[in-house]
């Protein structure tokens, strides 16, 4: 087994045969791993962009590139040649941290090797996905590469952000930090079907509107945290969207507590995904400054699948 942890530069410029914007990969870095995550190999390799030659601020400022190193660059087509002799094995595993840069590379795989897929992509991991997974970190935000290495206590030194080679040496550090055994397996995908591509393509859709119809009221049920009774909505006009999750105050009927909960719908390439959670009220006099949502009498579902997941404690404060 191989691991290919590959992390990319890229230069966002209008395209004129587009008619409109893309992201020119500039800079490709990538280690090999082998079944021990040692690493065995390194790939470095800038690309000379054709669309703009003129770098972005945001590029400047963010990465080391300069304009010599990819004038001294090679075209696209033959990078992305040497990158696939350079993974050799077809039954190499390669990782990117986030899809991003996946989107990023298919987005050029299109434009300059006229392709639907990644050629040199037979099976894939997200490593952020798998990250997240194996610290326990489910509250719905992306974790960043800098701040996983910050909880696992990687000494970040001796890497230089935003330098592709470097970024991908930061994550295959992180990787062996949380690599276990018989876990990556449900987090490494086939690439040769059209599905993948349509999955990691497909952009979420949180839902902002209480009213959508695919909202069904049946969900706004939550049990008391001290006695597990049945809640009560105190005021159902009060749902407010705040912090991409619709939000409510519920008494117990049984205790008097009041709790804080909170209902996130999001739409994805398997359907609608619910996430709820519930923690003891705070008051807080900003939250006064609210507009209340109302919410009216629709609940049928378009979507046939339903996903229900819930964090692993019901008492987090994120959603
Ligand atoms: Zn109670």
């Amino acid at each position: 087994m191989r691991y290919v942890i590959m992390d990319l530069e890229w230069n966002g410029s209008y395209c004129r045969d587009l008619n409109g914007y893309f992201n020119e990969i500039i800079e490709i870095g990538a280690v090999k791993l082998n079944d021990k995550l040692e690493i065995i190999d390194n790939f470095h390799q800038y690309i000379k962009p054709i669309i703009s030659r003129k770098l972005t601020n945001i590029v400047k400022n963010l990465t080391n590139i300069q304009s010599i190193d990819l004038y001294n660059g090679i075209p696209f087509y033959l990078a992305a040649e040497f990158f696939e002799k350079w993974i050799k094995y077809d039954s190499s595993i390669v990782m990117t941290w986030g899809t991003t840069d996946l989107l990023v590379m298919l987005e050029n795989c299109r434009y300059f090797l006229g392709t639907d897929s990644i050629p040199f992509l037979n099976s894939y991991a997200d490593l952020q996905d798998y990250c997240q997974y194996r610290l326990n970190l489910h509250d719905g935000n992306h974790l960043g590469l800098s701040k996983a290495a910050q909880i696992l206590n990687i000494n970040q030194d001796k890497y230089e952000l935003h330098h592709a080679l470097s970024d991908s040496q930061l994550s295959s550090d992180i990787f062996s930090n949380i690599y276990k055994k018989g876990t990556l397996r449900k987090f490494t995908k086939n690439a040769k079907q059209k599905e993948f591509y349509d999955r990691i393509s497909f952009k979420n859709v949180i839902i902002k509107d209480i009213n959508n119809s695919l909202i069904n009221k049946d969900d706004f049920n939550f049990s008391c945290l001290n006695c597990q009774a049945q809640l009560t909505n105190i005021n159902s006009n009060a749902w407010i969207f705040k912090g991409r999750a619709f939000r409510n105050i519920f008494k117990c009927p049984v205790c008097g507590r009041e709790f804080d909960v909170r209902i996130q719908y999001k739409l994805t390439y398997d359907g609608l995904s619910i996430k709820k959670s519930i923690s003891p009220k705070i008051y807080n006099p900003n939250e006064q400054n609210d507009i209340p949502i109302s919410i009216s009498e629709t609940s049928s579902s378009k979507l046939n699948k339903r996903i229900y997941t819930y964090p692993d404690s019901l008492a987090t404060s994120n959603i």
